[in-house]
């Protein structure tokens, strides 16, 4: 690489919330004339953005400066830990600059100490419309809001991010457009509370891409539903808490206008644990919600994510967590032991659940929740289904459902798809399931038909 220009190097750890904070830093970095690097060596200086959530992944931060530290020297911190600044300079003392999530302007300022943006700058025609990505091509991240307005007791992501902020809707739609007119062709919409965007500003109105649209959840959904649709660009719904609005999506889900997709973090199921961790309990209202909504959407994949373990939580606590995994027939599920994150006001209660306890809950919760799966992919055997190619290797084509998003749920492997490209939308028959991925063979080239009925029917 050719050192004619500064040169930055970027680390970027945690979730696709962290991720597309990185590629904003990068594309302001990149608009000034920056080059970037994935070298130590080429690099003058190495930003590393963390993440906090847990204490593991504040190990892995920690560690990860420590090895840029070694290896380049020049260090500027940022993201999640970077909130809590006395962690990080206390093992790291040598760090350049420490600022905490979203926090763009001070990145860019901290490379700016280091090394001056170049006077003349010859690069700024090679950023692309739509700003670097760290994703493939054909999918991309699209935050909406910053923060949280809730207080569950086991995170401390509000106190690092701050209350909910909703991006103004026209400035979403209009970067959703430059990433579809960029080749991407499945939008991922996260951010900390997707049901609650919009409350901060009131569901203001807004005149976005030619029309009037509402600062919600709904008026996003539909608007980006106006972009192309399933069977040609998919968008997927993260982050969605169970709020009475999600009923005014669940529509978009039917007629194909977004992906029939809800990842929807429950946490637990038990409405003494809810209200331990704060978090909306009322779990019958759940399951008669979950039913309804797969009346209205047969094919509708739910994923969720659970905590075992958590403080004071009895046998007949976590028992009833596994009664509603079987009552709700989840599609894809996360399951993590609790563990206390420094800071998080959970660690105040007493009765801490033994290590092994956790342990025993854990392999329970995930034996259910496999045989669950099992069955539910066995029963995909048969389908055809649209799916989406990510990449081609040794073995043929490695793709996704509308089931699956990326880095998180399962794959679908083509057979023989190795005239296929990454980006292409494929009509597949389903061979074969285990509990999480499937197997496929190509039985015709996708056509642009929005008719769901064809699509994925299980
Ligand atoms: S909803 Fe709860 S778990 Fe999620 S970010 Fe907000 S406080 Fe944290």
């Amino acid at each position: 690489m050719s050192k004619q220009q500064p040169t930055v190097g970027v680390i970027s750890l945690g979730c696709p919330k962290a991720t597309v904070d990185t590629e904003r830093i990068l594309t302001q970095l990149r608009t000034e004339g920056y080059q970037l690097t994935n070298s130590y060596e080429d690099a003058d200086t190495v930003i590393v953005n963390t993440c906090g959530f847990i204490d593991s992944a504040v190990q892995e931060s920690l560690d990860t400066i420590g090895e840029a530290l070694a290896e380049n020297g020049k260090v500027i911190v940022t993201g999640c830990l970077g909130a809590k600044s006395d962690v990080i300079t206390q093992v790291h003392p040598k760090v350049l600059a420490v600022s905490g999530p979203a926090a763009y302007a001070e990145v860019v300022q901290a490379v700016h100490d280091v090394i001056a943006p170049p006077k003349h700058n010859p690069f700024i025609d090679l950023v692309p419309p739509q700003g670097i990505k760290l994703t493939p091509k054909h999918y991309a991240y699209l935050k909406i809001s910053e923060g949280c307005n809730h207080r569950c007791t086991f995170c401390i992501i509000p106190s690092m991010r701050g209350d909910l902020v909703s991006r103004p809707v026209s400035d979403v739609l209009a970067e959703a457009k430059r990433l579809k007119e960029a080749g991407v062709r499945e939008l991922l919409v996260v951010s900390q509370d997707t049901a609650a965007y919009g409350v901060d500003v009131k569901y203001k109105t807004e005149f976005a891409e030619g029309r009037p649209t509402k600062t919600s959840m709904v008026g996003l959904s539909e608007a980006l539903g106006e972009l192309g649709g399933v069977g040609e660009f998919w968008v997927r719904l993260h982050y969605v808490y169970p709020y009475p609005n999600v009923e005014e999506v669940i529509p978009l889900m039917a007629q194909g206008k977004i992906l029939p997709y809800l990842d929807m973090p429950l946490q637990h199921a038990n409405p003494r644990v809810l209200k331990a961790m704060k978090r909306p309990g009322n779990v019958d209202k759940t399951l008669e919600r979950i039913k309804k909504w797969r009346e209205q959407v047969p094919n509708l994949t739910i994923r969720s994510t659970f905590i075992v373990g958590f403080p004071g939580e009895t046998e007949d606590e976590f028992q009833d967590l596994l009664d509603f995994l079987e009552a709700a027939q989840l599609d894809r599920v996360g399951c993590f032991q609790y563990s206390p994150v420094d800071g998080a006001t959970a660690n105040e209660i007493a009765e801490p659940v033994p290590d092994d306890v956790k342990q025993d809950r854990w392999e329970r919760f995930m034996e259910t929740q496999q045989r669950i799966s099992a069955n539910k992919m066995q029963a995909k055997v048969g389908q055809i289904m649209q799916v989406l190619v990510d990449e081609i290797d040794e073995q043929g084509a490695i793709a996704r459902s509308m089931a699956d998003a990326p880095e998180i749920d399962g794959l679908v492997f083509i057979e023989d798809g190795f005239h296929l490209q990454p980006g292409e939308f494929v009509t597949v028959e389903i061979v074969a399931a285990d509990e999480y991925d499937l197997w496929a063979k190509p039985i015709a080239e996708f056509t642009e038909s929005k008719d769901t009925s064809f699509i994925e029917l299980g």
